[in-house]
């Protein structure tokens, strides 16, 4: 099992937000800081703030910020809402499934069950519980454009 890049910086960028409440940093700053391309960070900004966790202005007093639901949203949620659901092996889309084994099948329940304790371990824990210690924000004063 693998987080997609996607949720990967997705989660990168709310923990990295919770280190700094309150601030509009620019995702310009945090796309160098993780090293990642501008144009995919961006997307991952505006799914996120689609999703009410994090706020995202433009211009010279904009940035992206983090908003009270983003502080105390499940790392399970995200990953829920960020990863492609219900794809762990074929047989979980019953309408693109061609395996021909999917009749009393022993292992796709197991999946199902192995997926959902997976998913309950990451609802334990919310972003709050995640902000970083300094060595994940960075030292760079960010500048408040995106
Ligand atoms: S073998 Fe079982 S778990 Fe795997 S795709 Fe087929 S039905 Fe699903």
């Amino acid at each position: 099992m693998r987080l997609t890049h996607f949720s990967d910086y997705g989660l990168r960028v709310l923990m990295y937000l919770a280190s700094r409440p309150g601030e509009h940093v620019a995702s310009a700053d945090m796309a160098r800081h993780f090293n990642v391309s501008w144009n995919h960070l961006l997307k991952v900004v505006r799914r996120l703030s689609e999703l009410g966790f994090v706020e995202a202005k433009r211009g010279p007093h904009g940035g992206v910020k983090l908003m009270p639901t983003g502080l105390d949203v499940t790392v399970g949620e995200i990953v829920r809402n960020l990863e492609p659901q219900g794809e762990l092996v074929e047989c979980f889309n019953e309408e693109t499934n061609s395996c021909p084994l999917v009749q009393g099948c022993r292992l796709a329940p197991l999946l199902d069950r192995a997926n959902s304790a997976f998913l309950g371990v990451l609802d334990e824990v919310r972003v709050r519980d995640l902000v970083p210690t300094t060595e994940l924000a960075d030292s760079t004063p960010p500048t408040a454009r995106r």
